[in-house]
């Protein structure tokens, strides 16, 4: 399995094999944060110490601004420069924001994850 495919399905980042996250669906709320002690695979820690995953809110943060930009710039496209930045723009991005949460909290996990280990 490739790196980048071991990344998207949350694998251990030395092996590619153990999954990092108890679930594997994002949005089983109970299990959301809930994250494996260490690889069933090579036995890589997960959790090498207490905070581990607090740089990851850096990282959470990075994708949350990204992910707003971005419909930023698909709002200014579809309705206009000044149309984009009024209340609609905001609900609408707060609610993707409040959806995709599961999935960004995961995904800034996984980067920390990788970058670190
Ligand atoms: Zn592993």
């Amino acid at each position: 399995m490739s790196k980048w495919v071991s990344f998207f399905k949350g694998r251990c980042p030395r092996c590619g094999v153990g999954k990092v996250f108890v679930s594997p669906n994002p949005y089983n709320l109970p299990l959301m944060l809930t994250t494996n002690k260490e690889c069933t695979n090579c036995h890589l820690d997960f959790i090498p110490e207490i905070g581990f995953y607090w740089g990851s809110t850096y990282v959470g943060y990075a994708i949350t601004v990204a992910f707003s930009g971005f419909t930023f710039l698909i709002s200014t496209l579809i309705f206009g420069f000044m149309n984009s930045l009024n209340l609609t723009y905001v609900l609408i991005n707060g609610i993707l924001l409040f959806i995709f949460c599961p999935i960004f909290f995961r995904f800034s996990r996984m980067i920390w994850l990788w970058i670190a280990r």
